[in-house]
């Protein structure tokens, strides 16, 4: 089972992203957590994406692609994987699709957690982690519709896309969303 779990910060992606894995007994992979462990670490890879993170921007492609692709290698993906942050923009998407081909796989589903706007930025005022100002979080907001909103499009096309209502209580997400991949 490989699944992508696509939406906007403040959907409940992370939330959902775990408890699905669980259901699935597949890793739930965030990229946003894998890069936000380097920075604590103190790793050469936290030091070269702390400031972008801080920032609300996005790491570049070229280096995100050599984290997803290390990672997927991993013997714990061999049964499948839950993406979380990952694709967020076109090129990504492409360099998923080589990864899934290199290892003779396919995606199967791409879970779309749509929450309303305002719903987004009361989330995330809430949950306000310490280095982020409000300011961060409007462009946060403001790369999502940019670089990764267009996805939706795009793996609908591809026939990929089951939409979820994720402004609802977690666990009724989270019965929807194997529902919607069932
Ligand atoms: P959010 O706080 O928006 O839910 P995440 O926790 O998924 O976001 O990621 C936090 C930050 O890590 C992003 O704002 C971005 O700087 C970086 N990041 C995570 N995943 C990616 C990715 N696929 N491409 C580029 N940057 C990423």
């Amino acid at each position: 089972m490989h699944v992508v779990l696509l939406g906007p910060p403040g959907s409940g992606k992370g939330t959902q992203a775990e408890r699905l894995a669980a259901k699935l007994s597949v890793p739930a992979i965030s990229t946003g957590e894998m890069l936000r462990a380097a920075v604590a670490q103190g790793s050469a890879l936290g030091a070269r994406v702390e400031g972008v993170m801080a920032s609300g921007q996005l790491v570049s492609d070229e280096l995100m692609a050599e984290v997803v692709q290390d990672r997927l290698a991993k013997d714990d993906c061999k049964g499948g994987f839950l993406l979380d942050g990952y694709p967020r923009t076109a090129a990504q998407t492409q360099t998923l699709d080589d990864i899934l081909d290199d290892l003779g796989e396919r995606l199967d589903h791409v879970i779309y957690l749509s929450v309303p706007e305002e719903e987004l930025v009361r989330r995330a005022l809430l949950r306000q982690r310490d280095d982020d100002t409000e300011e961060v979080i409007q462009e946060r907001l403001r790369v999502y519709r940019n670089e990764t909103e267009p996805l939706v499009a795009h793996y609908e096309q591809a026939g990929l896309l089951r939409r979820v209502d994720g402004d609802r209580s977690m666990d009724e997400v989270t019965a929807a969303m194997l529902e919607a991949i069932r």
